[in-house]
């Protein structure tokens, strides 16, 4: 036998109140998508002539009226006529952001709309007991009135009350969600989902003095004026294009983004994509300071300006999470409560994208600028050291922006090193040594005894070093690393002569001999050092690889 599961209303509505979205702090968010999707769908119809009014410039306004209990959102977009009501309100699960992207289908496609599941609009019964929609249609229509207690009867009737075009949702707040009626937790909730969307919300009002004429008295008392408070920034940076930005702007946006956070930006990766898939972001690089809250100062996932999330875990990848910013994007697949991501090719290829952009950026900075590039290198170093041995792709471009500073303060490029201690740093295999330290302070002698041998000394000094010199060792051809206390440092191979010691054979034979027995453990070795030039008159080794199993 055949049927289908039949699904009544009644069983539908506590499930929706209660499961489907994990936050009922997100029902303004929805509430507010809806009434900025009903703005842009008539600003589309205006600009391609099927709307022929007026489209001016409209706001949405939310509004709490505490004495009763209610909470109003109001916009001025396209309206509802009673067939659509009927339609798209009453009909759960059934998208009409959906239907008229896939009517609009090309004209449509950059228009911004929001909605997506045709779920959005019933989380407001997570917080309210009654629910009321007064709206006007563009369409010479009357206007209707809409009434639901929550259960699946509702009431539906032209009203007078409206002459305006748009729509008005009045929640009847619930008593265990009163909340939602403070001032504060409203103004929370619209800094931290509609911060940038698109369409301005007036939240209130706000005094404004207004400047003084010219040539006013000097006791002259400045006017002052109540104006809209809008409380988002409808065109963030991110939306505009790199080229008309300057590094101020830039500047100014991670501010706007992160109001605490003083610290400048060390720079930024405008990312901007239409296909495959469609993104755009700005990513930046902060300054590794004390006050560095990787906690709460993460990077924030939008869709169509809308804030998501600041999980990003998956989308962006691992060893960028430590970058700060915003990326936007209406096809990253999430599940309907839109925190959660569905896995999938999409996340993938974004994550690609991402680290592809990031390598090519380091690209040009540090062929724009190699003295700034080298400058911020320590700031930056652990994001792409960490990139380099996490990210297959991130390696195989990083010969071309990964730094590897001495302890002198120099800075080379892989091919930079190469050339440079290529005569002299040579094992008896014809391997290519490459001395590092890791504590300048600590292996102070160690490293001293080489540079006066005429070794390069790297400073490798961030946690994951280990891990990085292994995978180097293991990619590159004919090279590898010794910490400069190791003994491999006594094998090298150089083109001058070694130094003379100013002791004799004998008494150097017995001096070593000394250290020797005062050590007392096979596994170190002692080499005497030229007492001209060196603070340390003899440096104790041990074999490099007994040294990283302890590291690693
Ligand atoms: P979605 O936004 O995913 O399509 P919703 O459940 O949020 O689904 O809303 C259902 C539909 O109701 C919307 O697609 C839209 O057609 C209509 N709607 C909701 N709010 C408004 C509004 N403020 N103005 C005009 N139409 C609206
Ligand atoms: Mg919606």
């Amino acid at each position: 036998m055949k049927g289908s599961i039949n699904v009544s209303v009644e069983n539908i509505f506590p499930l929706i109140k209660k499961f489907l979205y994990s936050d009922h702090e997100i029902f303004l968010r929805e509430l507010i998508s809806n009434a900025t999707d009903a703005t842009l769908k008539l600003k589309h119809l205006t600009s391609i002539g099927e709307a022929k009014v007026e489209y001016g410039n409209p706001k949405i306004e939310v509004k709490i009226d505490k004495e009763n209990k209610k909470l109003h959102i109001i916009d001025q977009g396209l309206g509802m006529t009673a067939e659509e009501v009927e339609k798209y309100i009453n009909q759960v699960a059934f998208s009409g952001a959906e239907e008229f992207l896939e009517k609009y289908k090309d004209s449509a496609k950059d228009s911004g709309i929001i909605g997506h599941f045709g779920l959005g609009f019933y989380s407001a019964f997570m917080v309210a007991e009654k629910v009321e929609i007064i709206s006007k249609s563009y369409k010479d229509e009357p206007a209707v009135h809409w009434i639901c207690d929550g259960s699946p009867e509702f009431t539906l009737e032209e009203t007078t009350e409206k002459s305006e075009r748009g729509t008005e949702i009045i929640l009847h707040i619930a008593e265990d969600s009163l909340e939602f009626l403070e001032e504060n937790k409203i103004r929370e909730l619209l800094t931290k989902y509609n911060k940038f969307m698109p369409v301005p919300i007036k939240f209130g009002t706000k005094t404004e003095t207004l400047p003084l004429p010219e040539g006013a008295a000097e006791d002259a008392v400045a006017e002052t004026i109540e104006v809209d408070n809008i409380v988002n920034n409808p065109t963030p940076a991110w939306t505009k294009a790199p080229s008309e930005l300057k590094d101020e702007d830039y500047k100014a946006f991670y501010h706007e983004l992160y109001p605490m956070q003083f610290e400048e930006p060390l720079f930024n990766i405008h990312l901007n994509v239409d296909y495959p898939f469609n993104l755009t972001g700005i990513l930046y690089f902060p300054k590794l300071s004390n006050n560095l809250n990787i906690e709460k100062d993460k990077i924030q996932l939008y869709q169509n300006q809308v804030f998501v999330t600041d999980e990003v875990k998956g989308i962006v990848p691992d060893f960028l999470m430590l970058l700060r910013g915003v990326i936007d994007s209406p096809d990253i697949p999430l599940n309907v409560s839109r925190s959660y991501l569905q896995a999938d090719g999409a996340v993938k290829k974004i994550s690609s994208y991402i680290t592809k952009k990031v390598a090519d950026k380091m690209v040009s900075l540090i062929n724009e600028n190699r003295e700034d590039y080298d400058k911020k290198w320590d700031d930056i170093k652990i994001v792409i050291e960490y990139g380099m041995i996490s990210e297959e792709k991130f390696f195989e471009k990083s010969d071309k922006f990964a730094l590897y500073p001495t302890t002198d303060g120099k800075y080379f490029l892989w091919n930079e090193l190469e050339e440079k201690i290529k005569p002299n740093q040579t094992d008896k295999d014809g391997n290519l040594v490459i001395l590092y330290a890791t504590n300048a302070d600590e292996q102070h002698s160690y490293i001293q005894s080489a540079k006066d041998k005429g070794y390069e000394v790297l400073i490798l000094d961030s946690p994951i070093v280990p891990h990085l010199i292994q995978k180097l060792e293991t990619s590159k051809e004919k090279i590898s690393f010794a910490r400069v206390d190791a003994d491999h440092i006594n094998n090298l191979i150089k083109k001058d002569e070694p130094a003379i010691s100013k002791l004799n054979e004998t008494e150097k034979e017995s001096l070593k001999k000394n250290v020797e027995e005062s050590i007392n453990d096979t596994k170190f070795t002692v080499q005497l050092e030229d007492l001209d030039s060196n603070d340390a008159p003899f440096t104790i080794t041990q074999p490099e690889f007994m040294r990283r199993m302890k590291d690693m």
